[in-house]
């Protein structure tokens, strides 16, 4: 399939091709004719797969019919940084169609938001909480919604967001399109997925661990020599763009202090900066002014650089799914990275949990000047696929998985006509949307279980682990 097929209009077609997209990702192929046709989706993917054309293209096409100038798609999403990679990639889809958009988050002064909302624009990407207090204050106008977007629903949920998102629904009208993306589909997410959607489309790119273009590894060290070993490791090591992540604000400050100290082009970006701040650093790091980020996992989220040649987690994950998160952020677009952890004593059993998710051991390094530290790593024995990005053996879940399915996507998408039909007419057929919950996407039957079983583990998991110095 390529993008061609999706008949898009030609002034949308044009910033596909500027952005030189030529194959679409599984879960555009799998969410894109749906989203055309003004079908609900509940796709489960996260950040890297491409799942923000995925929504956006459908938005795009079916605003390009309709009058201008009223807010007739409105995106949530979990963070401001995440808001605003949103409205890049629909002002480079969108370019050439003259549809406008604007974000809307807290941090931020709310005037310059009022103003951009009483003028003339037809998507809103917002965080929930400033949001509400538009429509409190009656500053943004949402009768005219068609089409709403939650996007990472699952970290809406994570960060106690979905009371907000509720409050939000009950402004909206009751018919429209809605999407829900969501990396995992922890019970509340289902159940929010049952009360927004209708028939939705379920497009699921299965749960396969980080990208194989990443190789993994460990540094065991003592807590107190990691910035040590990080230096030396910097100096030994040929890099691009690097993110490191730490556990907390303060750290990550600091951190990017140090690295500044010691003439490396550093940043933080941490949940204490001010927005103009972080979004400074944010281009800084994207432009390659700076060449190393140091990041909390939140501030993070959604970070798409990609000339991110390695991932260094000086403080490792309190998950396994937070390390999957962390690491997709290189290796991607089927380029190679790596990405190191440093782990000291008391992240022992966080290591076993990770290699338990991922269904592989992974390879312990040193660093000259540190071979003589001693620290107890569990040896698990894993004979599944090793963790170089050379492998050619299938991973865990694909071995156990029928090779109809391998490596892909499941949908319960049938095309009922062609997707060249136009978008408009697709919704006027549409019928009425329901307040009622209804049955969602019926959940995957795969062997063992693969992706949901694995997601509440790694859900419940993270609820028993999290750490008290998590602040990010
Ligand atoms: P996302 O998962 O939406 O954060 O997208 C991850 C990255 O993939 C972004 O840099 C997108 O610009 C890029 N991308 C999205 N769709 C495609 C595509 N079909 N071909 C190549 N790159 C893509």
């Amino acid at each position: 399939m390529n993008f061609e097929s999706f008949n898009l209009h030609p002034q949308i077609f044009a910033g596909v091709r500027a952005q030189s997209y030529t194959t679409p990702t599984p879960i555009q192929v799998q969410t894109i004719p749906p989203g055309l046709e003004g079908r609900d989706i509940l796709g489960l993917a996260q950040t890297g797969t491409g799942k923000t054309a995925a929504f956006v293209l459908p938005i795009l096409q079916r605003l390009m019919n309709g009058p201008r100038g009223r807010i007739r798609a409105l995106i949530v999403a979990p963070t401001r940084e995440l808001a605003e990679q949103i409205h890049e990639t629909i002002v480079m889809l969108g370019k050439k169609t003259g549809l406008r958009s604007v974000t809307v988050y807290g941090g931020v002064g709310i005037v310059p938001q009022i103003r951009a909302l009483r003028g003339q624009t037809e998507i809103v990407i917002a965080c929930p909480g400033r949001l509400l207090d538009h429509i409190g204050q009656g500053t943004i106008d949402l009768k005219a919604i068609e089409v709403l977007v939650l996007d990472e629903a699952d970290r809406m949920f994570d960060m106690g967001f979905l009371p907000d998102v509720r409050r939000i629904l009950r402004h909206l009208p009751a018919q429209r399109q809605t999407m829900l993306f969501s990396a995992t589909m922890p019970e509340d997410i289902r159940q929010l997925a049952g009360e927004v959607l209708n028939d939705p489309v379920t497009a699921e790119i299965n749960f396969e661990g980080p990208p194989k273009t990443v190789s993994h590894a460990l540094y065991p060290v003592q807590s107190a020599r990691k910035t040590d070993m990080l230096m030396q490791l910097l100096k030994q090591t040929d890099t691009e763009s690097v993110l490191i992540f730490t556990r907390t604000k303060h750290r990550a400050k600091k951190l990017a202090d140090h690295l500044h100290a010691a003439g490396y082009k550093s940043v933080a970006l941490q949940g204490n900066m001010a927005q103009n701040a972080r979004q400074a650093a944010m281009n800084g790091f994207r432009n390659g002014i700076y060449k190393i980020m140091v990041a909390t996992d939140i501030a993070a989220r959604g970070i798409d650089v990609s000339q991110i040649s390695h991932v260094i987690n000086y403080d490792i994950p309190d998950t396994a799914d937070a390390y999957t998160h962390r690491i997709g952020r290189t290796g991607r677009a089927a380029k190679t990275g790596d990405a190191y952890t440093l782990v000291s004593q008391e992240d022992a059993e966080m290591v076993r949990e990770i290699e338990r998710a991922l269904g592989t051991k992974i390879e312990r390094r040193t660093v000259a000047g540190f071979e003589a530290i001693s620290v107890e790593m569990p040896t698990s024995n894993f004979n599944r696929r090793p963790t170089s990005r050379n492998s050619s053996q299938p991973s865990r879940q694909q071995s156990q998985r029928p090779s109809s399915q391998r490596g892909g996507y499941q949908s319960n998408y049938k095309p009922a006509h062609s997707p060249q039909q136009p978008v408009a007419a697709k919704a006027e057929s549409q019928p009425a949307q329901q307040a009622a919950p209804r049955p969602v996407a019926q959940e995957k039957t795969q062997p063992n279980g693969s992706y949901f079983t694995a997601a509440r583990k790694l859900r419940q998991a993270q609820r028993a682990r999290r750490r008290p110095g998590s602040d990010a």
